[in-house]
């Protein structure tokens, strides 16, 4: 446990072996984060200061951003593609947008009678930390550094153990950018060593945790058994996609929404559309379509610009939904699958673009979350068994409704528990709207716009007298 190799999930070779950061080094890094904090050298800094440093660091992003795409899509298999057009132009974006925010979050003034005057401030929470997941490496680490930072923060981030390259660079850039020593430490480690001790650490008092729902659980047991530090918690999804009976009105918007949304990231996506709902009436053309499209997306290396399905993280991974698959396969259900090219690596963990149609009710493919290029297609009669299929799982993350019908879009909208309910298209929406998960898919606090301030900051009720 004192190393962590980075491999190539397209390949399984070698990239790079990194010391890991033990649980005394975490503990001296929070050490070393209080006295840069209490120094008030960022805390105390102007905000439009702040916003300058970080403003330069997004700028260096751009400059890197090829070589920020590649690190990403070599340590977690994602397509070239994905990262040049999707999570590095996100990243670059959401810094940006939290630093011109830096000096835009403003406080309360209460309404109070004469005599007394109630001032209530927003202040940094201090030393604060990030556990990061591997399916977004750097999109999910600005979306934490950027307002953790305006704030007047210091930031302790711990990369997942498969892809810390990019954190570590943006952290090269944050010290070019010349954000102050200690502001931004990042730690790579082993979830159970590293990420446990930001968890108990009793210095960080704020902890925003993006990974599974499961290791969620044992993030806020490990918080509240020490400081009580506020955790946030971003987590897993099963996802429907509702499609009314007018949604092939939308022709191919629709079919190539629906595999971005299934398929993006090979299905390793927190947000990916997992479960297809459709109306009984265009079921059948439908699933023709969507099967065809699948079907036709390019499987291979994630290093070509043409692929737009590169390997899942592990082998263990790869078992992971193979067996799930299996298993409704022997309850009854049609299993369509895209062919696998012959030409493909062998080290690789390669699984092809998947539907499953006739799923029994029990099978563990319709209520847990695969985490691979699988989407099940169901059938409703009625708008009411629409949302109550939407809703019949314990996730709450994201959802999309298909009708051209305005009502029906928005009862839809207002009847599934999501975070993020998207009309007429695949979205999370943009960096101005919050983005988080009810039930077990998300607990205190969203991430984007200027909600995202509310987990790094703290309110103060300064209550005055005045004569
Ligand atoms: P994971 O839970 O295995 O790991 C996430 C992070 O937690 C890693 O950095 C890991 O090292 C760390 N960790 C593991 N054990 C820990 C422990 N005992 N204490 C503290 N930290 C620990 O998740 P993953 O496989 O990296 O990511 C995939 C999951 O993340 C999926 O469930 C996905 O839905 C979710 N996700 C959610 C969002 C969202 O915004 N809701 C975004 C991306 C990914």
């Amino acid at each position: 446990m004192t190393t962590l190799e980075v491999r190539n999930p397209a390949t399984g070779e070698l990239i790079t072996t990194l010391p890991a950061t033990s649980a005394a080094e975490v503990a001296r890094a929070a050490g070393r984060a209080r006295l840069v904090h209490e120094s008030g050298i960022w805390s105390q800094a102007p905000p439009r200061e702040r916003a300058a440093v970080l403003l330069r660091l997004a700028d260096l992003m751009e400059r890197d951003a090829e070589i920020l795409a590649r690190l990403d899509s070599e340590d977690a298999g994602k397509p070239i593609t994905e990262c040049r057009t999707g999570d590095v132009p996100g990243a670059i974006e959401s810094m940006r947008w939290f630093a011109e925010a830096a000096d835009k979050v403003f406080g309360r003034v209460a309404p109070t009678g004469p005599g007394h005057l109630g001032v209530i401030t927003r202040e940094p929470v201090g030393v604060v930390a990030a556990i990061l997941p591997w399916n977004y490496p750097l999109a999910m680490t600005a979306w934490k550094v950027g307002p953790a930072l305006a704030a007047g923060n210091c930031l302790l981030a711990k990369p997942a153990e498969a892809t810390p390259r990019s954190a570590l660079h943006l952290a090269c850039l944050a010290e070019e950018a010349g954000l102050p020593t200690g502001v931004l430490t990042v730690l790579p480690g082993h979830g159970e060593v590293a990420g446990a001790a930001l968890a108990r650490d009793p210095v960080v008092g704020a902890l925003s945790f993006t990974g599974s729902t499961a290791t969620g659980r044992v993030v806020l047991a490990e918080a509240a058994r020490t400081n009580f530090k506020r955790v946030s918690l971003e987590m897993g999804g099963k996802s429907p996609q509702v499609l009314m009976a007018d949604a092939l009105d939308f022709g191919d918007d629709l079919i190539d929404d629906m595999v971005d949304a299934a398929f993006l990231t090979a299905g390793q996506n927190c947000t990916a559309g997992s479960r297809v709902l459709v109306h009984q009436e265009i079921a059948d053309e439908l699933l023709v379509r969507f099967v065809a499209a699948a079907r036709a997306l390019v499987i291979g290396d994630p290093a070509e610009p043409e692929t737009r399905i590169g390997p899942l993280i592990s082998h263990d991974a790869r078992s992971r939904v193979a067996t799930a698959v299996e298993e409704a396969r022997a309850t009854g259900a049609r299993v369509h699958a895209a062919d696998l090219p012959e030409d493909l690596h062998p080290g690789g963990a390669y699984y092809p673009p998947t539907v499953v149609t006739d799923v029994p009710v029990e099978a563990r493919l319709l209520t847990s979350e695969l985490f691979g290029p699988v989407v099940s297609v169901q059938t409703f009669a009625t708008e009411e068994e629409a949302i109550r299929m939407a809703n019949a799982t314990e996730y709450g993350l994201a959802a999309s409704v298909w009708t051209r019908d305005l009502d029906v879009a928005w009862r839809l909208a207002r009847g599934v528990q999501a975070g993020v309910v998207s009309v007429n298209s695949y979205s999370e929406g943009d960096i101005t709207t919050p983005f988080g998960g009810w039930k077990q898919s998300g607990f205190g606090g969203a991430e984007k716009s200027t909600t995202a301030f509310d987990q790094w900051t703290r309110e103060k009720t300064v209550w005055i007298r005045t004569r």
